[in-house]
């Protein structure tokens, strides 16, 4: 019998499999949730010219010397600098150009004047489409006062995005602003899955006496898109060597990264995924000391990393949880794949059975602490506890009982806030 494992000591040794899978090139439009394989260098500086933040008058902010709102001074307009017109001329002693938000900065010109601080400001119609030739300026301005200066957010050569992290909106909007059009991304990891058991049929098919859907294929296939793989459903072997081997095969010829399989590795006697797969490869470990999942298998079937899920729907997805989705976001080429983790006030007591366990809660936060309460029953087929659940509560290995009250720590499965 293999060693029963602790859940850190399984993941790690799990984890030292993994490594990065090469990258493509994406156009922006699809780089939102693909992982940078490359740093970005710019090759601009931003904002790209001195420009206004203001919609207002760009002037020399030493023409207006002890102005104040009693001791106005009149400066001459001498043009009209609308966003996106480069102007070309160069504001001399006392002139002004009333310029918008965004356009660049005459030479000459230092500072602008909000036009809220003029004469020329209607507050029922901010900005007049003509312009007079002459403004009443009420207030004095500093030099660099309104301007965005050209380089002051980003210098041309800095690194604006460090390779091995997720792009998010944000960051495909700034690859936009520096121009770039295509971007460097890991591929997305190829996870075969397949479901075994005689009592699985495919939700397509009507239900016979004693069988039940394939539900785990869809959890499974879900978690995988979620988190940045392509998920490659199999199909379903029942419980004989030889249909598991088939499937398998089919993994291969499919050139998939990684290949999770769910029931069949605990020791039923109609568990046959273990076996094919030491035979045609090797089992690194097959029990970790936690609840649910404790049969959760890890190895190789021909050279592809194989981790094996317990059948029991919610095992399936506590096991892809703890150590599929960071073996893949490894493969897919994030760096840091710990979990965003708090820590709950329990508010009622928790019996546990020693093992690490982790436990479907609803937390909400509540005059300054978060509080969780455990959602129903949490037998490992109740995938209806884990539905009205937003977090895993994890009671560490060695803990039988907590008191209400007691602090634990909580993974947050929404991104959502609370569902429960
Ligand atoms: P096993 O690991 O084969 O002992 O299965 C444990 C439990 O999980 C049994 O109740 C199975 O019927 C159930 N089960 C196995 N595979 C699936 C699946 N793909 N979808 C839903 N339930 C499953
Ligand atoms: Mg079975």
């Amino acid at each position: 019998m293999s060693q029963l494992l602790s859940v850190a000591e399984a993941r790690l040794r799990l984890l030292n499999a993994f490594a990065p899978i090469e990258s493509e090139q994406v156009p922006l439009a699809h780089a939102s949730g693909r992982v940078l394989a490359e740093e970005v260098v710019s090759k601009v500086d931003l904002p790209l010219f001195n420009n206004s933040s203001m919609d207002g008058f760009a002037v020399r902010a030493g023409d207006l010397d002890g102005t104040g709102l009693h001791h106005p001074i009149e400066l001459s307009v001498i043009a009209d600098i609308p966003a996106g017109k480069m102007p070309s001329f160069r504001l001399e002693y006392r002139e002004a150009a009333r310029i918008m938000t965004g356009a660049p900065l005459p030479e000459g010109a230092d500072a602008v004047v909000p036009v809220e601080d003029t004469d020329q400001y209607r507050s029922e119609k901010p900005i007049k489409s003509s312009f007079s030739d002459r403004v009443r300026v009420y207030r004095q301005v500093n030099a660099g006062d309104y301007v965005r200066l050209k380089g002051q957010d980003v210098r041309s050569g800095d690194v604006v995005l460090q390779a091995h992290r997720w792009l998010r909106p944000q960051d495909v909007g700034l690859l936009a602003m520096l121009g770039d059009m295509q971007v460097s991304v890991f591929r997305r990891p190829r996870v075969g899955m397949l479901s075994t058991g005689d009592e699985l049929l495919p939700v397509e098919r009507p239900l016979q006496p004693g069988k039940i859907h394939d539900s785990n294929a869809y959890t499974l296939a879900n978690q995988v898109t979620r988190d940045g793989g392509e998920a490659i459903y199999l199909g379903i072997a029942p419980d004989n060597e030889e249909s598991v081997t088939k499937v398998l095969e089919q993994a291969i010829a499919s050139r998939v990264d990684l290949i999770i399989s769910s029931a069949g590795v605990s020791v039923g006697a109609f568990d046959f995924v273990r076996t094919v797969v030491e035979k045609h490869g090797e089992i690194d470990f097959w029990r970790v000391n936690m609840r649910p999942g404790k049969p959760l298998a890890f190895g190789h079937y021909r050279h592809v990393p194989f981790i094996g899920l317990p059948g029991n729907p919610v095992s399936a997805f506590v096991g892809y949880e703890v150590f599929v989705r960071p073996a893949l976001l490894l493969l897919g080429g994030l760096k840091g794949t710990s979990r965003f983790q708090i820590r709950v006030k329990i508010l009622e007591e928790i019996e546990s059975d020693g093992r690490e366990s982790y436990l479907r809660a609803v937390i909400k936060h509540q005059e300054g602490d978060w509080i969780a309460r455990l959602t129903g029953h949490q037998g490992s087929g109740n995938l209806l506890s884990l539905v009205q659940a937003n977090a895993l509560l994890i009671i560490p290995s060695g803990v039988k009982s907590l008191p209400s009250g007691a602090i634990v720590d909580a993974w947050l499965l929404d991104q959502f806030g609370s569902s429960g």
